[in-house]
């Protein structure tokens, strides 16, 4: 896209019809979008932005732990979810010691 010249339509307010909302969420990761999520269920008009491309690149283990898990099936993703394997603990190995959690 060609820049405007002098820079005039970074000057301007953004249009109200357009872009007013009554909570603005800057940035769409799992808390902004979780928050957004809320709100807007709640009725609030919400609006998120995020500065990158859907599915964002980012590095994760994949891993999610019993909380995000229970907060994910709070937001309706139980489905999705049942489709991906689910671990019942953990064990760690490091520096010759192992940590087992369950
Ligand atoms: C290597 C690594 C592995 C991980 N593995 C796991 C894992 O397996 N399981 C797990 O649960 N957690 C994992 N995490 C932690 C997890 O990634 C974070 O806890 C989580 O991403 C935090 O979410 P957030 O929404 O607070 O922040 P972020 O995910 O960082 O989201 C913030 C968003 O805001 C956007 N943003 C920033 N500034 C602006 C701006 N000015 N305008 C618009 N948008 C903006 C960014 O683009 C970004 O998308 C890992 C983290 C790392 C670093």
């Amino acid at each position: 896209m060609t820049p405007p010249r002098g820079g005039e339509a970074e000057l301007q307010p953004p249009r109200p019809s357009r872009w007013a909302c009554e909570v603005l969420v800057v940035g769409g990761g799992p808390a902004g979008a979780s928050a957004a999520y809320w709100l807007a269920n709640a009725g609030v008009d919400v609006l998120v932005v995020e500065k990158k491309h859907y599915p964002r690149e980012k590095t994760c283990g994949d891993g999610l732990t019993p909380r995000s898990v229970h907060q994910l099936e709070q937001m309706g993703l139980a489905d999705d979810l049942a489709q991906h394997h689910r671990c019942k603990g953990l064990r760690a190995n490091a520096y010759g010691r192992t940590i087992a959690m369950s």
